[in-house]
């Protein structure tokens, strides 16, 4: 069955059942009229997933319409902003009912989960790609910023690290595991959590905040990038799944260091560097560390995992108490 422009629009995304009282007007007129609340700015970003670059062709269309929202509201918590909008913009190759109804199921199931609304969007034809801008609300002067980190500050991350860059090796057949280990690292790639119920409880607590979607090293970097400081990560601290846990050393490719990695890089590897993870990292004073514990509805574990420092550049502290200096990249598109 083949649909017509709007048939399609109609028939999958004004579909969605999330229905806001702060949408005057959505879908089917030439713009979306919109409510910020009292007292609120609005925070606005956007993310591109290009089949066969930000994901594996052989994804299942519901991981891949997840994960189209599921990074944008990753962004918007890292901003400690309550999402609350989104808009799609997609190239289609071909005219797939079938394809569209399963990812619009995929994207529509986060949006209910969050509450979040599609308000609008652009359907064409061409190589499969597809832009969602996410738009979400913080109290005025409060969002959290890359910058902001201060000496002495604890450095934290939500969840696990590493399981994702596991899954995507997993996607590419370049790596030996158990069956229910593909299954776990493959859930972690294409269905990461969007840390949106953290994000907003870290405003006024957290010094500056960003969410790890091109490994720790990149991401914290730039954290200490944006405010002139440097940092020591403990290696012995890393939160790692048990699945993690459990791969052998040698079983998984060298990443951050390439062909010269260091013996105390091996198993850290991916958890220092590897993309996907959608955690966030944030740094707080120490005088707020308390308030961690009486944080709301926390869907995973908070752990402190180094500390900020006055002198520049990221530093890691193996198990043994030497300090080694790592560079401060992950995956980079250019
Ligand atoms: P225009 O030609 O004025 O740009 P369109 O014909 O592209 O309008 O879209 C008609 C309506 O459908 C608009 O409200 C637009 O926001 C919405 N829309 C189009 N594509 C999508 C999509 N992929 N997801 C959600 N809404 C969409
Ligand atoms: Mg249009």
């Amino acid at each position: 069955m083949a649909y017509s422009e709007f048939e399609l629009i109609e028939r999958f995304f004004n579909r969605g059942l999330v229905r806001r009282a702060d949408v005057v007007l959505g879908i089917g007129d030439d713009g979306a009229i919109l409510t910020v609340p009292a007292g609120h700015e609005l925070v606005v970003t956007i993310d591109t997933l290009v089949a066969g670059v930000h994901f594996p062709l052989t994804t299942a269309p519901r991981d891949v319409g997840y994960k189209a929202l599921a990074v944008n509201l990753s962004d918007l918590a890292a901003m400690g902003a309550t999402p609350a909008w989104f808009t799609l913009a997609i190239a289609l190759p071909e005219n797939d009912a079938d394809w569209l109804a399963e990812f619009c199921e995929g994207m529509f199931s986060l949006a209910r989960e969050h509450n979040v609304q599609l308000v609008g969007g652009d359907t064409t034809r061409g190589p499969l790609t597809i832009t969602i801008q996410a738009h979400g609300f913080v109290p005025a002067g409060n969002a959290l910023r890359r910058s902001g980190a201060q000496a002495g500050d604890a450095i934290y991350v939500t969840g696990t690290l590493g399981d994702a860059g596991v899954g995507l090796l997993s996607a590419e057949g370049r790596v030996d595991l158990s069956h229910s280990a593909v299954e776990f690292f493959t859930d972690r790639l294409n269905r990461p959590s969007p840390r949106v119920l953290i994000g907003p409880q870290l405003r006024g607590v957290a010094s500056s905040c960003i969410d790890i979607s091109d490994g720790l090293c990149a991401d914290l970097g730039h954290i200490l990038e944006c405010s002139g400081v440097g940092a020591c990560i403990e290696l012995g601290k890393l939160p790692l799944s048990a699945a993690l846990k459990n791969c052998r050393d040698h079983s998984l490719p060298r990443n951050l260091f390439g062909d010269s990695s260091p013996p105390w890089a091996a198993r850290y590897d991916y958890v220092l560097a590897a993309g996907d993870d959608y955690e966030l990292c944030f740094t707080l004073p120490l005088v707020h560390e308390q308030r961690l514990s009486q944080f709301a509805n926390l869907p995973c574990s908070l752990t402190r995992i180094g500390q900020i420092e006055l002198e520049k550049g990221l530093r890691v502290r193996d198990v043994s108490g030497n300090r080694h200096s790592v560079p401060m990249r992950g995956y980079q598109h250019f």
